[in-house]
């Protein structure tokens, strides 16, 4: 049996070592197991790629697949896995916050043939910033309401998978991709592995308050068309109350004889009305600059370097 890890890295120059001394160290505890590390240097600015050519050097289950740009996780997530060629495929992050060593335990599950793919949860948010934990949580009761794609909280990326899931993860292609989607999207049997949060070992996070922002609304509207929804109600509700007022103003003034007045009101109504509808068209402009997007069907991914034969280039 194979194991296939992939490990995107973006300027992880100080952890990288101390991660792999882990895995040297679990994969050798693992006696019965071939190995495939597949490391995806996604555009580091640092040693990273150094690093990565002189594990290789010594020892052939390191692969390294260089980008010739930094185009993100998901892109260096996407490469590994259509690179990957074990039986089983692991993504994990290179600082460590996706112990290696669950490793075994992850493996024994699927080994029971019950499920297809183990994946971690994060039950504790210890060490987060306390505003990020907040709009963490609400990303997930949003993204659960809104989408029937099942998105846990606290899950992460790291998980095992067997065969078929990655092939079915590979042939989902679109360009504008959110794997915490795509993991439940795909389906198969799924064993949610509890663990405490660990801290990376060394370096920083790379994901800003808005870049996180940006990513989870990506996510929404990835997996799920309710803001188009949003907005045609909207359009209902303001038809509707616009049939009432003017059988208010349609009265008032056959009854009171009274039809010019409030021109300050009508400037706000105007305002709102306004502000409302440019929010509408924005929504639609989300989805199809999303399109526009896909229909270019750019690659994923440039690779600069490499030390695999045949790499897939999607
Ligand atoms: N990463 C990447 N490309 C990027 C940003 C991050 O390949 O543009 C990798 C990074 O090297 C790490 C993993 O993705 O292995 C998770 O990144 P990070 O630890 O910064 O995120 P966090 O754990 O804070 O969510
Ligand atoms: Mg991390």
């Amino acid at each position: 049996m194979k194991i296939s890890l992939v490990i995107p890295c973006y300027n992880e120059e100080e952890s990288l070592p101390i991660f792999y001394d882990e895995l040297k160290r679990v994969s050798s505890e693992m006696e019965n197991y071939e190995f495939e590390m597949l490391f995806i240097d996604d555009g580091s600015k640092d040693k990273t790629l150094s690093i990565l050519q002189d594990f290789a050097k010594d020892d052939e289950r390191v692969k390294y697949i260089a980008f010739s740009r930094n185009f993100g996780k998901e892109a260096a997530m996407y490469a590994g896995f259509c690179n990957s060629t074990g039986d089983y495929t692991a993504v994990m992050d290179a600082d460590m916050q996706d112990p290696p060593s669950l490793l075994p335990e992850m493996v024994k599950i699927l080994e029971s043939g019950e499920y297809d793919s183990v994946a971690t949860r994060r039950v504790t948010r210890k060490g987060e910033p306390k505003v990020r934990s907040f709009f963490a949580r609400m990303f997930y009761k949003i993204m659960n309401k809104v989408s029937d794609t099942d998105v846990v909280d606290g899950a992460r990326d790291f998980r095992l998978m067997k065969r078929e899931m990655v092939d079915a993860i590979v042939d989902m292609c679109e360009s504008n991709r959110f794997s915490k989607g795509i993991f439940g999207w795909v389906g198969f049997k799924t064993y949610w592995m509890p663990y405490e949060n660990v801290e990376r070992v060394a370096g920083k996070t790379k994901w800003s308050f808005w870049k996180l922002f940006k990513y989870s609304i990506n996510g929404i509207t990835n997996f799920s068309s309710t803001p188009l929804k949003i907005s045609s109600f909207m359009g209902i509700l303001f038809t509707l109350i616009s049939l009432v007022m003017t059988v208010f103003v349609f009265v008032r003034a056959l009854v009171y004889q009274d039809p010019v007045q409030g021109w300050p009101s009508l400037v706000c109504i105007i305002l709102f009305i306004g502000g409302v509808q440019l929010f509408c068209i924005g929504i639609i402009g989300q989805y199809i600059s999303k399109m526009y997007i896909e229909t270019k069907k750019r690659p994923h991914y440039i690779v600069a370097k490499t030390n695999k034969e045949d790499v897939v280039k999607k």
